[in-house]
C-alpha cells in the first residue's frame, strides 16, 4: 500500500481537499501509476457541481493526466514499471464489438455503459481516513498514485514531457480529433467555434490543420481571442456584441453559414444555435461540450430536413490506446502545439486555486 496525496471531492458543490490516502497494489489486470501532472477539464468541475449523478461520493476526480507504471498486477503484459503512460478516462479494451469495429472509438467499458466509481471487479483502491474513496472514469489523476485497469492506460514515447502531453489525456485529443476525425473538416472550408477554453481552442488547432480557409471565434470572454487568433482563427466574435442572434450573425458574414461548427462549452442553447449557423443542406455540427444530465434540446426540425448533419463526439473520435501513443510522437515532431492551452502550472496543494482560475476563465 502507497500513501500519497490526493484532492478529494467529499460531497457536491464542496472544494476538493487534499488528503493522505492509501492506494491498494494492482490486482491482476491493473496497473499502478504515479501521476506526474494533471490537468483540469472543465468537466471535473461539472463533477465537483454534481451534472453526474452517477458519480458516487467521496471520489477522487481528474482525468487528463501522465504518469510512470509504478507496479503492475498479475497477467499485465502492456506496460512495465517504468514506462511512461496517459490514463485514458475512455478505454479500449480491444474485444467488443465497438473496438472491433475501425469506423468506432467507443468501448463498452466506458463510462456512458457502466459506471467507474468502482474497478472493474466493483472495489476500490483508494481509502482515507478509513473510508472507502471511489475512483472517477477509473483514472483519478487528482491522486499521485491510481489504479486503472490495463485497457486504460496508454504506453507513450520515454522522451515525452509529462508535464505538456496530460493535455493528450482529454482536452488536446477531443477538440482536435473533432474537426479532423468527426467534421472532417475539408481544405479550404470555412468553420467556427462555440467557446474557445481548452477545448475549443483545440478545435481551431484542428480546423487550421486540416486546411479551413475561414476559422470564426464565437466566445463571451474576450480574453480568450488572443490565443484564438494566435492558433489559427481568422475571425472572433462575442454573441454579446450583436443585436441579433449569433448564427443569423454567422450566417451573415458567410453567406449561407459555416461548413463545420463546434459547440465546446455544453450548453442546450449554444448548441442549438451552432446547429443553426451552418449550411442548411451540406453544414455539420459537431456537439463537443457536455450538457448537464437530463438536459433536453428542442429544435425545429426543418434545421435537418433541409440536410445538416448533427453529430456528438466522444473524445475527438480516437481509439484511446492505439491513437493517444502516436499523437504524443506527433507532439516530439511538433505537428502542433498544445503547450499554448497551459495557462497556469500549481502544485497539488493549490488544486483549488485551479479550479477557481477555470470558473474564472483564466
Ligand atoms: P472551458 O470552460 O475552458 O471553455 C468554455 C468556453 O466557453 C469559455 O471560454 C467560456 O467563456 C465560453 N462560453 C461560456 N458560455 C458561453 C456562451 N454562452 N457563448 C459563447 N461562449 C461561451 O471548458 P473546456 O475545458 O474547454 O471544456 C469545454 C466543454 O467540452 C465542456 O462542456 C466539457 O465538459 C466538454 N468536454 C467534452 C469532451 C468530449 O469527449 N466530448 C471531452 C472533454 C471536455
Ligand atoms: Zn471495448
Amino acid at each position: 500500500v502507497i500513501r500519497c496525496r490526493a484532492a478529494v471531492a467529499w460531497a457536491v458543490g464542496k472544494p476538493l481537499s487534499v488528503e493522505e490516502v492509501e492506494v491498494s497494489p494492482p490486482k491482476a489486470g491493473e496497473v499502478r501509476v504515479k501521476i506526474v501532472a494533471t490537468g483540469i477539464c472543465r468537466t471535473d468541475d461539472h463533477v465537483l457541481e454534481g451534472c453526474f449523478p452517477n458519480v458516487v461520493f467521496p471520489v477522487i476526480p481528474g482525468h487528463e493526466g501522465a504518469g510512470i507504471v509504478e507496479s503492475v498486477g498479475e497477467g499485465v503484459t502492456s506496460v512495465k514499471p517504468g514506462d511512461k503512460v496517459i490514463p485514458l478516462c475512455l478505454p479500449q479494451c480491444g474485444g467488443c464489438s465497438f473496438c472491433l469495429n475501425p469506423e468506432s472509438n467507443y468501448c463498452v467499458k466506458s463510462h456512458v455503459s457502466e459506471p467507474q466509481n468502482l474497478l472493474p471487479d466493483k472495489t476500490s483502491r483508494f481509502t482515507c481516513k478509513g473510508k472507502q474513496i471511489h475512483h472517477f472514469l477509473w483514472v483519478s489523476t487528482f491522486a499521485e498514485y491510481t489504479v486503472m485497469p490495463e485497457y486504460a492506460v496508454a504506453k507513450i514515447d520515454a522522451a515525452a514531457p509529462l508535464d505538456k502531453v496530460c493535455l493528450l489525456g482529454c482536452g488536446f485529443p477531443t477538440g482536435y480529433g473533432a474537426a479532423i476525425n468527426t467534421a472532417k473538416v475539408k481544405p479550404g472550408s470555412t468553420c467556427a467555434i462555440f467557446g474557445v477554453g481548452g477545448v475549443g481552442l483545440s478545435v481551431v488547432m484542428g480546423c487550421k490543420a486540416a486546411g479551413a480557409s475561414r476559422i470564426i471565434a464565437v466566445d463571451i470572454n474576450k480574453d480568450k481571442f488572443a490565443k484564438a487568433k494566435e492558433l489559427g482563427a481568422t475571425d472572433c466574435i462575442s454573441p454579446q456584441d450583436f443585436k441579433k442572434p449569433i448564427q443569423e450573425v454567422l450566417t451573415e458574414m458567410t453567406g449561407h453559414g459555416v461548413d463545420y461548427s463546434f459547440e465546446a462549452i455544453g450548453h442546450v442553447d449554444t448548441l442549438t444555435a451552432a446547429l443553426a449557423s451552418c449550411n442548411m443542406n451540406t453544414g455539420v455540427c459537431v456537439m463537443v461540450g457536455v450538457p448537464a444530465s437530463g438536459s433536453v434540446i428542442s429544435i425545429d426540425p426543418m434545421l435537418l430536413l433541409s440536410g445538416r448533419t448533427w453529430k456528438g463526439t466522444l473524445l475527438g473520435g480516437w481509439k484511446m490506446r492505439d491513437c493517444i501513443p502516436t499523437l504524443v510522437s506527433s507532439y516530439l515532431e511538433k505537428k502542433f502545439n498544445s503547450d499554448v492551452l497551459i495557462s497556469h502550472t500549481l502544485p497539488i496543494a493549490k488544486v483549488n486555486e485551479g479550479f477557481e482560475l477555470l470558473r474564472a476563465g483564466k
